[in-house]
């Protein structure tokens, strides 16, 4: 690489980027807290900040999930009448192929220098790039959930005549996989980030406004125990005063450069990486 394409974006110096950089190398387990952010490049509205959904539409009702538990059987009957309606996310989602932030995480992962994602996001970008190590706090919009067993399954395979769709294993009514409004975080999901959040010693914050509970929570958790923060946003959030590095910047053009910059320092200080 030269020079010149190395040259940090005008929102942080070099030396930004380097500080982040060797951070994630000296760690032992690197994370990463995923938002909508990521995503933006790909095509798929964030809700919050500039061009959000709700920025531009106002905040949408918060009783999904309690309509959901009410009459499963009326929601299903909903959900499918309007499956060709097309909203502005589904439309985004529906289109949104990973994008140069997703196969940096995903080769970061492959390197040996990143150890788990945390995501927010339901739009299944992080597999798609080949990442492996994730866990989705918020579901997957292409899986169901069983709400008697846990288990999910593949949302093509499942959806039958049969309204609400039932479990093969425990005949348990299934939802869509993607935590509704006012849906508590699946048991095993929550466990996943808890674990990590002990775990950690170098967290990322790639595309998230860090306001969403309980994911807002897990850096807060792995700093008070002494993981540093990197942070990649254009925008400042309330995590922005806790982080070691910022870079400020769209995460597409920020996270290669980052993954880049490992990469060299990783082959220069020579060995596999430290990691656990
Ligand atoms: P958010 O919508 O609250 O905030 C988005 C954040 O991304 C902001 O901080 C913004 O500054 C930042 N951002 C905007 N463009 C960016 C870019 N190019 N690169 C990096 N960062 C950028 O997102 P959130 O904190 O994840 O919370 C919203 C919730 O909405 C999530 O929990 C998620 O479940 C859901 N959601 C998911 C998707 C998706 O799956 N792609 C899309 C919209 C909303
Ligand atoms: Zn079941």
């Amino acid at each position: 690489m030269t020079a010149a394409n190395e040259s940090a974006s005008p929102g942080y110096s070099l030396e930004e980027l380097e500080r982040a950089a060797r951070t994630v190398v000296a760690a032992k387990h690197v994370t990463a807290l995923v938002g909508a952010g990521i995503s933006v490049e790909s095509g798929v509205p964030p809700f919050r900040g500039p061009g959000g959904l709700w920025t531009k539409y106002g905040e949408p009702a918060m009783d999904g999930y309690q309509k959901f538990m009410a009459d499963p059987r009326a929601w299903w009957a909903e959900r499918l009448a309007r499956q060709s309606e097309e909203s502005e996310l589904m439309k985004g989602l529906e289109q949104a192929r990973p994008n140069a932030a997703h196969h940096a995480m995903a080769e970061l992962e492959k390197m040996g220098q990143l150890q788990h994602i945390i995501t927010q996001n339901i739009d299944n970008l992080h597999q798609e790039a080949g990442s492996v190590a994730i866990t989705e706090i918020h579901g997957n919009r292409l899986k169901l959930r069983c709400m008697s067993c846990n288990a999910r399954y593949p949302l093509a395979e499942l959806l039958t005549d049969e309204i609400p769709p039932r479990c093969p294993q425990c005949g348990g009514i299934l939802k869509s996989d993607t935590v509704m409004f006012g849906e508590p975080i699946p048991q095993d999901a929550l466990e996943s980030c808890r674990a990590q959040a002990l775990l950690t010693d170098c967290m990322l914050l790639v595309g998230t406004s860090a306001v969403v509970y309980p994911a807002a929570d897990f850096p807060v958790v792995a700093h008070r125990r002494g993981a540093l923060l990197v942070e990649i946003n254009p925008m400042e959030t309330p995590l922005s005063d806790l982080c070691h590095a910022v870079l400020r910047g769209p995460a597409g053009d920020v996270m290669p450069k980052l993954v880049e910059r490992v990469r060299k320092l990783a082959a220069a200080s020579g060995g596999p990486p430290g990691k656990e």
